[in-house]
């Protein structure tokens, strides 16, 4: 079914549409047309077809590349999906900034920002999904957030309808998290301006980044070889999504008060405790005999405990058992309770 630009369908099929690869179905899918930045009039005129449609009336979701959700059953309501991004580049001396359009690929970001020169992203590259959606998600990778980069955020208010320009104070990030994911359903992100440094200083904040590259020799490594070196580094460790579904790391690190951090530490010397009493989650899953691991035909990735992926064919309710026998376990052992980083639907 086809209202103006936009498409309508029924019953879709989600598989192709998360990276998880669980075949369960959506009620119904919009996808908007017209490219949020070379065609905003377009796009608008579909946001105001939305907005004056029955969207709201149950269940409804933007959804970017599906690489942080995994739908487990059937979606009982409607999924929005934006179309096609481009970006514009510029400067004011100070910065370079670039504006692009929502359903941009994060990693597509990153290197533009590389045949720029512009710095600050490489440390991102490879992160699966749009632009939108790490916004949403704060991604991070290898010591940078994108909140780091974050200038403005363009979004839509689907429930007043009104657009809105939101500062980096205004977007509320945190760990893996936003304003925008504090308020599910409630916003429409459309356009985000990244600010970029002009002089280049490597982020080697990251220890197993630092030492990678002191182990192949690389001691003042210029923005391309950081991009380079934390692409392989990265898919060195994680399942290929062209081989097995999975959603990156399915639980945040979970933050705990100092005195569990502590008597942990005491019991558990080579634990590693990170600023701000966080702890590793792939470490306490390795600790719990998980890693490697399979429940059904899901199963807890070789090389990453933090990573649980489709071993082929697995069905969201073997997600979810695994997911829940390992909270259980982690809990029993270690008294820490495991918060799913991945979005469960
Ligand atoms: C192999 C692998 C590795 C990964 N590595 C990392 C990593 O290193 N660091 C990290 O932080 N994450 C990582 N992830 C998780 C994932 O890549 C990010 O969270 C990514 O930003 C999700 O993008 P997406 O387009 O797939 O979003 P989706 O999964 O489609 O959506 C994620 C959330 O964003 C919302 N959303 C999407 N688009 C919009 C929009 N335009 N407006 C409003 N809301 C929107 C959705 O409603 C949903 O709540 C990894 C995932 C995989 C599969």
């Amino acid at each position: 079914m086809r209202y103006g630009d936009m498409e309508i369908y029924e019953n879709y099929s989600l598989k192709g549409l998360s990276t998880f690869g669980i075949d369960v179905k959506a009620r119904r899918i919009l996808f908007l047309r017209g490219s949020s930045l070379d065609e905003p009039f377009r796009f608008m005129y579909d946001v105001d077809e939305l907005l004056k449609s029955d969207f709201r009336q149950g269940p409804y979701m933007v959804i970017g590349e599906g690489s942080n959700i995994v739908f487990t059953k059937d979606y009982e309501g409607t999924l929005i999906k934006i179309g096609e991004a481009v970006f514009q580049g510029g400067g004011d001396g100070q910065y370079k900034y670039l504006t692009v359009g929502a359903r941009m690929l994060t990693d597509e970001v990153v290197r533009i920002s590389v045949g720029y020169k512009y710095y600050g992203a490489e440390n991102l590259s490879a992160i699966p999904g749009n632009i939108g959606a790490a916004v949403v998600q704060n991604v991070g990778a290898y010591g940078v957030e994108i909140k780091d980069l974050v200038d403005t955020v363009d979004a839509v208010d689907l429930l007043s309808g009104e657009r809105r320009t939101l500062s980096n104070e205004e977007c509320a990030f945190g760990y893996r998290t936003s304003l925008f994911k504090q308020q599910p359903g409630r916003w429409l992100i459309w356009r985000v301006k990244l600010r970029f440094s002009t002089t280049f200083k490597p982020n080697l904040s990251y220890k197993a980044l630092a030492d990678e590259l002191q182990r192949r020799g690389i001691a003042d490594p210029s923005q391309q070889q950081m991009r380079e070196v934390v692409t392989e580094l990265r898919w060195s460790k994680l399942p290929r999504p062209e081989e097995y579904g999975s959603a990156g790391s399915f639980f945040k690190n979970p933050v705990v008060d100092a005195s569990l951090a502590d008597s942990l530490k005491r019991e558990y010397p080579d634990m590693p405790v990170y600023p701000g009493n966080k702890l590793s989650a792939g470490w306490l899953i390795d600790r719990c005999g998980w890693k490697g691991r399979t429940l059904g035909r899901a199963g807890v990735w070789p090389k990453q405990a933090l990573v649980l992926y489709n071993t082929g064919g697995c069905t969201g309710q073997e997600v979810v058992d695994l997911a829940r026998a390992i909270q259980h376990d982690v809990r029993l052992q270690f008294g820490v309770a495991l918060e799913p980083e991945a979005i469960i639907v």
